[in-house]
C-alpha cells in the first residue's frame, strides 16, 4: 500500500475481548480497552480523552471547568478530561462529531493532574500536535516526556457543535438529549435515538456544516499515532488497527498476550485494506486540490499553506 496509510509494522481487525465494554464502545473497544490495560499494567497513569457533559458533571476534578458551568454544557459537547479508571474510561466511550480539544489538557495533564505517563486519543490532526509539542515544545516544557501512549482515531472530517446541533434537530428531527448514538459510515449520517429510532442523513447533506479547517486535512488513519484505529475496513463490531511505533508494537503485544484483543487478519476481512486506502486517497486528493487553490486565492496573493 502507498503513503496515503503511513508507517506502520502491522495492520488487523480487532475488537475487545471484554463483552462488557463493547456495551458501551463506537466499534470494536480498541481505544477503550487499550487505555483500560495499560493503566493496569502502569504503562499510562492517565488518559486524555474526549468525555461527555453527564462526566464532567459527576467528574469536576477530571476536567479544565469552572465548576459551576456543568449546567450551560450541552449534550453530545465532548469535554476533554483525565481519566484513571476503567469505570472512568467505559463513562467516556463512544464517539462525539465534533471538535474536543484534547491538546490543551496536554500540559496541565503533566501540572496540575501530576502524570508521569500520559495517554492521549485524538484525531489525526491532534496526533500532529502531540508530535510537534515532543519535537519543537514551545510551550510544553517537560510534556514531551511524559507521553507514553497517544492513540489516533481515522478521522475524515470533523463539524464544530452548532453543525452537529442543526444535523440532528433540524435534518433529522430529533432532540439532541434524546440521541444514543451518532455514526458515519456507509456513506451516510446515522442518528440512532434511545427509543429506538435511527435517522440517516446523506453525506451531501452533512458536507456544508463541516469545519473549514479540515479541508486542508492530508492524514486520515492518523499516520502519527503510535496505534491507530477506526471502523472503516472492518466489519460491524470490529475496527481496524494499525501499529504504528515501537512503543504501539510493544504495548500492543503485551495487550494481545494478555487476551485483550481478539483479531483477524486484514486480509481475511471484508471491506480490508481497499476501502481504507480509497478513502484515503479520496481526503488527500481533494484536500490537496484545496491547498492548491489557496495559492491563487487573494488577487496576486497567496493563503498561508501551513505544510512549507
Ligand atoms: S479532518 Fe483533519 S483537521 Fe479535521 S478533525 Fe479530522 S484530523 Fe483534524
Amino acid at each position: 500500500m502507498g503513503a496515503e496509510l503511513g508507517k506502520y509494522k502491522s495492520v488487523v481487525s480487532a475488537r475487545s475481548t471484554d463483552k462488557e465494554l463493547l456495551k458501551h464502545a463506537q466499534d470494536g473497544g480498541i481505544v477503550t480497552s487499550l487505555f483500560a490495560y495499560a493503566l493496569e499494567e502502569g504503562i499510562i497513569d492517565g488518559a486524555i480523552v474526549a468525555a461527555s457533559k453527564e462526566f464532567a458533571a459527576k467528574n469536576p476534578s477530571k476536567v479544565m471547568l469552572d465548576n459551576s458551568n456543568f449546567d450551560m454544557i450541552e449534550p453530545w459537547r465532548p469535554i476533554p478530561a483525565i481519566v484513571n479508571t476503567k469505570a472512568e474510561l467505559l463513562a467516556a466511550a463512544g464517539t462525539k462529531y465534533n471538535i474536543s480539544p484534547n491538546v490543551a489538557l496536554l500540559k496541565e495533564a503533566t501540572r496540575a493532574f501530576g502524570l508521569d505517563k500520559i495517554g492521549i486519543v485524538g484525531t489525526p490532526c491532534q496526533m500532529q500536535a502531540v508530535r510537534k509539542a515532543q519535537l519543537y515544545p514551545i510551550g510544553f516544557r517537560d510534556v514531551g516526556a511524559s507521553i507514553a501512549l497517544a492513540v489516533g482515531i481515522f478521522c475524515m472530517e470533523n463539524f464544530p457543535y452548532q453543525s452537529i446541533l442543526q444535523l440532528v434537530e433540524d435534518h433529522a428531527a430529533m432532540k439532541l438529549e434524546s440521541v444514543k448514538k451518532m455514526e458515519i459510515g456507509k456513506g451516510k449520517f446515522w442518528v440512532y435515538g434511545k427509543r429506538g429510532q435511527v435517522v440517516q442523513l446523506p453525506l451531501k447533506v452533512t458536507h456544508k456544516y463541516e469545519q473549514p479547517g479540515c479541508h486542508v486535512c492530508l492524514d486520515y488513519v492518523a499516520n502519527l499515532g503510535d496505534i491507530s484505529t477506526g471502523s472503516v475496513g472492518s466489519p460491524d463490531g470490529w475496527s481496524t488497527v494499525f501499529v504504528r511505533s515501537k512503543i504501539g508494537d510493544s504495548v500492543w503485544a503485551k495487550a494481545m498476550a494478555a487476551g485483550v484483543f481478539e483479531t483477524q487478519p486484514i486480509e481475511k476481512v471484508k471491506p480490508g485494506l481497499e476501502l481504507v486506502t480509497k478513502l484515503a486517497n479520496e481526503k488527500i486528493t481533494k484536500n490537496k486540490a484545496t491547498l492548491e487553490a489557496r495559492k491563487t486565492f487573494g488577487v496576486g496573493k497567496a493563503l498561508r499553506n501551513p505544510y512549507i
